[in-house]
């Protein structure tokens, strides 16, 4: 299948104005075994405070109401946990300093046994247009394992719904859960392409330290599925999306035509990026900002009056330009040299000369039309082809 070159929304130079906003909703029924977010679990009453925080970051870090971005993306967290009147004063809080176009990508992650008609309607009310439902599985006994509280019956009321309003709607799926077989993930696969969405992502599950998940393997309760087998799940994955004709345009996302995800395709491009609510991070003017990742921290900063800012780094550009190309990589499109040698005033290679033509005698990377992309190999093993970018000494 013929990979297209994706573009980002606009701008594309570090030093030029944000066109993509995060939003971050820190809140979830139940914190999963698996993961490390900055979120609240069981903690709803919370969510008048963040809301207020959040109008107050955005009056304290953005100088100028009105400005215009192509996407937004209201990430978690789970957003929908939000209800409808929540949700609006969400949505009217982020209008008061931005503004979009109906054509711009709104998107919104959820959680399939969130949805429901009334919130369908304040979503599409709210200018959502896209929705990325965390499925996960479709596997009553995955799903039971990944503590989550929806079934495959779920996931597909919640897809109907969202297509009733949405233009593009996402599924995440996880691969690599404790006893999974390769023929449990590719019913799984099977089960996707059955479902009417137009984007997928995959994600291997990973133990993270200090999540109960790391605690049971650490407990010897659980064995993290084999280098091999993950990486033949991975290829199923690849398979089941060329199946479907769709294009695997970024390591871990598939879309049909035209259906990429915008606001992320910002990210891996390097462009630059507003971040608002615990733990969000912004890329601006080439410094990249981190905010506390502990909502009442978050909250009581704001109450005082102060910046959430936690870690301000100014990236030198040497640095930058190697993340960017690392970043990048993860597009299967890959990283133009003309482009990369105009935006950052050096070759694509400059001091990665060794680096690149080792990472190329390996068959981890491969140069097509001066696009320097991953091989096959190099998709599969990506996160040793950073490593050796960053670090190419
Ligand atoms: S729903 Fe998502 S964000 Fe919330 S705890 Fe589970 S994995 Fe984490």
């Amino acid at each position: 299948m013929a990979l297209m070159v994706a573009s980002a929304p606009t701008e594309s130079a570090e030093l030029s104005a944000p066109r993509a906003v995060y939003i971050h909703v820190p809140f979830c029924r139940h914190r999963c075994g698996y993961c490390n977010f900055a979120l609240e679990a069981g903690r709803d009453y919370l969510i008048p405070r963040y809301l207020a925080a959040l109008r107050r970051e955005l009056e304290l870090r953005v100088s100028a109401n009105g400005c215009r971005v192509d996407t937004v993306y209201f990430g978690g967290g789970t957003p929908s946990r939000l209800d409808g009147r929540q949700l609006d004063e969400l949505f009217a809080i982020v209008r008061e300093t931005f503004s979009w176009s109906a054509e711009s990508e709104v998107s919104l992650e959820a959680n399939p046994s969130d949805i429901h008609q009334d919130l369908a309607r304040c979503l599409a009310q709210g200018g959502v247009n896209r929705v990325s439902l965390g499925a996960q599985s479709f596997h009553p006994d995955k799903l039971r394992i990944l503590e989550r509280d929806h079934d495959a019956a779920t996931i597909l009321r919640a897809v109907d719904i969202c297509r009733s309003f949405a233009r593009s709607v996402s599924l995440d799926l996880i691969f690599g859960a404790p006893g999974e077989s390769l023929a449990d993930w590719g019913l799984d696969l099977q089960r996707a392409r059955e479902v009417p969405i137009d984007h997928l992502s995959t994600y291997e599950l990973t133990f993270e330290k200090g999540t109960r998940f790391w605690n049971r393997v650490l407990r010897g309760e659980w064995s993290p599925a084999n280098e091999d087998l993950r990486a033949d799940m991975y290829e199923l994955a690849l398979d089941s999306a060329a199946q479907r004709g769709w294009e695997h345009y970024e390591i871990s996302s598939f879309a049909a035509v035209d259906m990429q995800c915008l606001h992320n395709i910002t990210y891996w491009n390097g462009a630059p990026f507003w971040g608002f609510g615990p733990g969000a991070a912004s890329f601006i003017g080439g410094c990249r900002l981190t905010n506390h990742a502990s909502l009442l921290t978050y909250c009581r900063r704001l109450e005082a009056g102060l910046v959430p800012t936690q870690t301000s780094e100014h990236l030198e550009p040497v640095r930058a330009a190697r993340e960017q190309l690392a970043i990048g990589l993860r597009m299967l499109c890959g990283v133009d040299r003309q482009e990369f040698s105009h935006r950052w005033g050096r070759p694509i290679d400059d001091g990665l000369e060794t680096a690149i033509a080792e990472l190329q005698a390996c068959d981890l990377l491969q140069e097509n039309d001066a696009r320097l992309k991953l091989t096959r190999r190099g998709i599969l093993l990506y996160d040793g082809v950073a490593a050796r970018i960053l670090a190419p000494h």
